[in-house]
């Protein structure tokens, strides 16, 4: 990849996909095409070929999906499973049939067991049952690895895909029904200190783990992947550190100031117990995460206290 090379963002206004346009602006890549969804519906196949077929990209960076939290999982799965294999499906055969150089596809950490060993490698992948909240998402994401790795074989296409972990970011979704739980905590505890309320809810036990990479982490991984990654095979993006939700919650009260207490709701779903991927693969290729979970936070919540977050 130069700097002239043509580069296509799918899902630049995501979580994900502004933080790689983010980066590729940063360091210098003039020649970047993106399309909001209302321009070009990615679910739509002929009018995926059509743009694929106008813009003559050399490489993509395919961030766009349906994602969202473990509720939003649960309530909607035929959506995610629809909308993630058609989004996927067309981007990655459009790449090829236009003779994309590059593709990085970018899965999740769901596509791994519900019981995995911690961490968890990349070669645990299809060893055993997914977690059902949302194992709709986690097929489709499958299936996008699959795809990757068929073309590779039969077409000699050099079609990438990466793992990563939970993230977290600006442009992340507040929404309460069907965010993540970082976004969702700060939005709660922000608005239980304005409103002065007494205590938050926390979903589940508490005692459930994750992994946090911040978002401009990943954005430098998938640029680093891009150069220097050529396998077949998948490749975990993290951080290596995990954190209960107990004491991600705890940490999240202090950064606000918020000053009641924290209740936890364990009639709603834990999801798998931990999640944390081994990240010995992309540590070992010279890629490691830079930005701690503290420094993360403060910028998330700072964004999000401003009422601005970063929109491209
Ligand atoms: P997951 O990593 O796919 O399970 O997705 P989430 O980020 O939605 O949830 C992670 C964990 O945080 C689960 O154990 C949730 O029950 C818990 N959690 C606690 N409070 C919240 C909340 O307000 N929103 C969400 N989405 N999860 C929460």
């Amino acid at each position: 990849m130069n700097l002239n090379s043509k580069i296509y963002v799918a899902g630049h206004r995501g979580l994900v996909g502004s933080a790689i346009l983010r980066t590729l602006v940063t360091r210098g890549y003039t020649n970047i095409v993106y399309r909001t969804s209302g321009e070009l519906d990615l679910r739509k196949r002929e009018d995926v070929l059509r743009f694929f077929e106008a813009e003559k990209v050399d490489y993509v960076f395919l961030a766009a999906a349906k994602v969202g939290g473990i509720a939003a999982n649960n309530d909607y799965p035929a959506d995610f499973i629809r909308d993630n294999l058609l989004i996927q499906t067309n981007v990655i055969d459009a790449a090829f049939q236009c003779q994309v150089r590059k593709l990085l596809f970018l899965g999740s950490t769901c596509i791994y067991p519900k019981f995995a060993p911690q961490p968890i490698k990349e070669e645990y992948l299809l060893s055993g049952v997914l977690e059902p909240t949302n194992e709709p998402y986690a097929i489709a994401k499958i299936a996008g690895i699959s795809m990757c790795q068929s073309y590779n074989r039969q077409y000699g296409t050099r079609f990438i895909a990466a793992m990563p972990t939970n993230m977290y970011g600006p442009n992340d979704n507040f929404d309460l029904k069907s965010s993540h739980v970082l976004p969702a905590l700060i939005r709660k505890f922000h608005e239980a200190k304005e409103s002065r309320s007494p205590q938050v809810e926390v979903w589940g036990t508490g005692t459930p783990r994750r992994e946090f990479l911040h978002s401009d982490d990943l954005a430098e991984a998938c640029l680093y992947l891009m150069e220097h990654y050529e396998d077949n095979e998948i490749i975990n993006i993290g951080v290596g550190k995990d954190i209960a939700i107990r004491e991600l919650a705890e940490l999240i009260k202090e950064l606000v100031g918020y000053e009641g207490d924290i209740v936890f709701n364990a009639s709603i779903p834990d999801g798998t117990p931990r999640k944390l991927v081994d990240v010995t693969k992309i540590n070992q290729l010279g890629w490691k995460a830079g930005i701690s979970l503290e420094e993360g936070l403060r910028a998330v919540y700072s964004s999000f206290y401003q009422g601005d977050p970063i929109k491209l």
